[in-house]
């Protein structure tokens, strides 16, 4: 494997970074994990929007353009002969003292590894998923702003502890106020007699490019789609559930907290609309050979 870091191309085992880099010390610095189908970057465009709105927010400075890091982000996936795969891009503050202040780190370091990725178990796709809620609370949005795709990821890595503790793969995070945030790298969506909605950002959840690719395709399908504050109880009585994200794609939910969802079983809504991702993945984005 190639893997791209500050402009040149390395070996993975000679892929390295400083231990003096803020991203290691402090978490500090920004990601997006990106997911290439058939030969093109998914929503390619859209990813690089959304590293550079959380840069923004962190006041981070990418050290390249917009349109560069589309050409890196490609060029790494043919130098891996890439065509199905999973791209993670990272922007890290960069080599700095060991005191906290970014002032310290003159350049950032961007880094683009294109690999694998499978996230869940294949046969819970067919079965869908038992998930729990969980006690660590999502980011407040006044702290660390859940928007931001940062590398601190500690919030919801102790939220995934809870779910391995209870023996499930994912966990529902709620915000400070009690409301649905997210799960810890998925978004969450119910459907409710016919209708679509998900946890608005300012619940608390990242704005996910497979959720806005969810929410358009709903839309196009004719179904009426909504962003409220959801509680439990909302969760519980749903007819279907799923999560979302771009190593996930779309995974059907069917108990939460020990309340079967629906019939137990992956619904309708839902698997039209797994259907109906699957084809858009498979004829759009990027190309990545000519
Ligand atoms: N929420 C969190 C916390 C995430 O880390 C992710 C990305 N894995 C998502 C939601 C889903 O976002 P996307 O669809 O852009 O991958």
């Amino acid at each position: 494997m190639k893997v791209f870091v500050d402009g040149k191309y390395y070996d993975e085992w000679n892929a390295k970074v400083s231990v003096f880099d803020h991203g290691l010390l402090y978490g500090d610095g920004v990601f997006e994990g990106i997911r290439a189908y058939n030969g093109r970057v998914f929503k390619l465009k859209e990813h690089i929007d959304r590293l550079f709105y959380s840069a923004k927010a962190i006041m981070l400075e990418l050290p390249m353009s917009h349109a560069q890091l589309m050409k890196a982000t490609v060029e790494t996936c043919r130098r891996n002969k890439l065509r199905d795969g999973y791209i993670r891009l990272v922007v890290t503050r960069g080599v700095g003292t060991l005191g906290l202040n970014p002032r310290s780190c003159r350049n950032a370091s961007v880094i683009i590894i294109a690999g694998k990725i499978q996230v869940y178990p294949a046969e819970l796709y067919a079965k869908g998923m038992d998930i729990v809620t969980v006690p660590t609370v999502r980011n407040l949005h006044s702290a660390v702003n859940p928007a931001i795709k940062s590398l601190n990821y500690l919030n919801n890595i102790l939220a995934k502890i809870e779910a391995n503790n209870a023996g499930v793969e994912e966990a529902v995070m709620l915000n400070a106020e009690g409301f649905v945030a997210e799960c810890t790298a998925d978004n969450l969506f119910i459907i409710k007699n016919g209708a679509l909605s998900t946890p608005p950002l300012s619940a608390g959840a990242l704005y996910g490019i497979t959720r806005g690719t969810v929410m358009d395709l709903a839309t196009k399908m004719g179904i009426e789609v909504s962003e409220p504050n959801l509680t439990r109880y909302d969760l519980f009585n749903a007819d279907e559930c799923f999560l979302t994200g771009t190593g996930a794609e779309i995974m059907p939910v069917v108990k939460i907290d020990g309340r079967v969802i629906g019939n137990g079983k992956p619904g309708l809504l839902t698997r039209k609309l797994v259907e109906n991702y699957h084809a858009l993945t498979k004829a759009t984005g990027e190309p990545i050979y000519g």
